[in-house]
């Protein structure tokens, strides 16, 4: 590998790790503000850090085609969650009713999120 081709994947691996601390969390209530699901409401169940992506319940449904398995011995198609940008997500804030941008606060060593509009704590 030439010095250039080392230098471009340096600059990949820096923009794969911009993102470290995704505000979004497993377990995180959030809304989804884009695509065929915009404006649903759901738990997230993965955050798939180093790609940027969430996977939230009930939204973005994917059709799986399984092949037969001990686990799924019919095979076929099988409905599923599929991965959402993590910027097509926003915390959801009980306050606002809606879903909202989140800053973080640090208090006694501890991170806090907390709701850009009304300031309540969300999460
Ligand atoms: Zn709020």
């Amino acid at each position: 590998m030439g010095a250039r081709g080392f230098k471009k994947l340096k600059a990949r691996r820096r923009a794969e790790f911009k993102h470290t601390t995704p505000v979004i969390r497993k377990d995180d209530k959030v809304q989804v503000i884009a695509g065929d699901d915009k404006g649903k409401v759901g738990r997230v169940l993965r955050v798939l850090v180093s790609r940027e992506r969430v996977v939230v319940e009930g939204t973005n449904m994917i059709f799986r085609h399984m092949k037969r398995s001990q686990q799924n011995p019919q095979g076929g198609r099988v409905e599923r969650e599929g991965t959402l940008h993590i910027s097509n997500v926003l915390l959801f804030c009980e306050k606002c009713n809606k879903g909202g941008r989140v800053r973080t606060e640090v208090a006694d060593g501890k991170k806090t999120r907390v709701c850009v509009k009304c300031g309540s704590k969300a999460g």
